[in-house]
């Protein structure tokens, strides 16, 4: 097997890929994406012709590449899978490309993070499906052009701002997906529950939901989790009872923040006054990466209006102070 090709899954999603949703229809939330979606897959089906390139943005867990696996079934071509990272050299894009079919699928998780000699190749061969290859080195060097099937390029961003404009022009239908909502998660959990052979009370996959930072991913696993401790110490039943207990013990407070959550805004209060701080220097202090930090955790702390982005630098809003129980000193209105 090609080794560019993604070889497994994430392994937190290796015991819940009987949960991945196999069909549009089995797939809960991004309601306005799905309508989109169902649309366009079923005008190339009509026309006979791949669907158009489609891009994914959001944060991570939120069904990027779930959707693009549903998109593959659901018009009947094969699904590739690769990542912007370990496309290294133009020559593995090119190897990948030229070994698909008419109308498949090739999904490129972090396409932020291809390199840009491969990401020159990925112009032609999305505009024209023709590929411009370079064939020896030095003064014989010549390009060879190669035609390609037609295909759909399914990219997933969690930060479409580091996209390169020509890249992100060359897709037709660019996708943003939403934290989920609570009603949401709550009916992934309690499908989840019920295809791991778990008896659930509806308090008990509410709370698992209320806690899941909006985010399928996450609340897959606190299920996985509470499920060990109702099995272990209760008498296997997903209770409210339990999964408060669980979640607890595992550092997932009320608001579904997990420690990292904690530590920032505990570093924003504490150490700056409630900001404006620069993400950089919260960066250092809390040895994360910057890439961690916008990715992972301000996404969900800004919609929950934990924090606010300002020109000059994050800022503790009013709802964090509470959360974090301290008072906000002289806090403005906001
Ligand atoms: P991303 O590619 O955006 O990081 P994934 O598609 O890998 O996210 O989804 C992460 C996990 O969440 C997978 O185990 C998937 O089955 C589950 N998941 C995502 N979206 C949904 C959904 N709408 N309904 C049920 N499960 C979902």
């Amino acid at each position: 097997p090609d080794p560019t090709l993604r070889p497994a899954p994430l392994p937190e999603d290796e015991p819940g890929r009987a949960l991945r949703p196999q069909a549009l229809s089995e797939f809960v939330g991004q309601a306005e994406a799905r309508a989109n979606l169902a649309v366009f897959i079923e005008s190339a089906r009509r026309r006979g012709e791949a669907m158009d390139h489609t891009l994914f943005h959001g944060p991570p867990g939120l069904g990027k590449t779930t959707l693009a696996q549903i998109m593959a079934r659901e018009l009947g071509v094969n699904f590739k899978m690769t990542s912007g990272p370990v496309l290294a050299r133009a020559g593995d894009l090119a190897a990948i490309l030229t070994n698909l079919e008419a109308r498949d699928v090739l999904f490129i998780d972090e396409i932020h993070r291809m390199n840009p000699a491969v990401e020159e190749v990925l112009y032609p061969a999305m505009e024209d499906f023709e590929l411009d290859l370079m064939i020896g080195e030095g003064p014989a060097a010549r390009t060879v052009r190669i035609e390609l099937q037609p295909f759909t390029l399914v990219g997933a961003t969690t930060r479409l701002g580091l996209l390169t404009t020509p890249l992100r022009d060359r897709f037709g239908i660019p996708t943003r997906l939403q934290f989920y909502t609570v009603d949401e998660l709550d009916q992934i959990v309690r499908r989840g529950a019920r295809l791991m052979g778990y008896e659930a009370d509806p308090d008990g996959t509410r709370e698992i939901a209320r806690r899941a930072r909006g985010t399928p991913r996450i609340a897959g696993r606190l299920l996985r989790r509470v499920a060990d401790f109702a099995l272990v110490e209760g008498d296997g039943r997903i209770s409210r009872a339990v999964a408060d207990n669980a979640l607890t013990r595992l550092g997932v407070d009320d608001l579904g923040l997990d420690g990292a959550d904690r530590r920032y805004l505990g570093l924003i209060a504490e150490n700056y006054g409630g900001g404006p701080v620069g993400v950089e220097t919260i960066s250092a202090a809390l040895s994360e990466s910057r890439d961690a930090i916008e990715e992972v955790i301000e996404p969900y702390l800004l919609q929950q209006g934990l924090i606010a982005r300002t020109p000059r630098g994050r800022m503790l809003a009013s709802k964090g102070w509470r959360h974090l129980g301290l008072d906000a000193p002289n806090a403005p209105a906001q």
